[in-house]
């Protein structure tokens, strides 16, 4: 393989480069989803890693990585796709937190008191996931989202 920084050959699964001595391993992180093998060019990480971050921080940008160039970036698909699954999430969650609360409020006691407790908690939980997200979105490896990221790929 090719040396990403100064296009010298090194050894296959090499960590370092031995010409430029730049890391090549850690930005391109390999896993298996379902029987593709998603990897991820430490070029194109570079390329689309704001965009990347920015989704996480405003979910409702996850559309823009398809409209310009980075539709052909893999990674910032991957992205795109776990942001999407995030706002579906924050949105539909958010609406059953509603309905839930006011079922709650019918509840003696404690009912009111867990009802209003449920929205912090959810935005909370929104927030974590938001910033797992941004953290691999940074490490440009293709780790999913906990509990949500595995849902669906909605984005082809
Ligand atoms: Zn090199």
């Amino acid at each position: 393989m090719q040396c990403p920084h100064c296009k010298e050959e090194v050894l296959d699964g090499a960590v370092k480069c031995k010409h430029c001595g730049s890391n090549i391993a850690p930005q391109g992180g390999q896993i298996a989803s379902g029987q593709e093998i998603l990897r991820f060019d430490a070029q194109d990480v570079e390329k689309n890693k704001v965009l990347a971050i920015i989704g996480y921080i405003f979910p409702i940008l996850f559309f823009i990585p398809l409209v310009t160039d980075a539709k052909n970036s893999i990674y910032a698909k991957f992205h795109a796709n776990q942001q999407l699954i995030l706002l579906i999430f924050g949105f539909g969650g958010a609406v059953c937190m509603v309905f839930i609360s006011i079922i709650l409020a019918f509840v003696p006691v404690m009912g009111p008191m867990m009802g209003k407790l449920l929205r912090p908690a959810f935005s909370l939980a929104c927030l974590a996931l938001a910033i797992i997200g941004a953290m691999g979105a940074n490490e440009g490896t293709p780790k999913k989202l906990p509990v949500i990221g595995n849902l669906t790929t909605l984005i082809k």
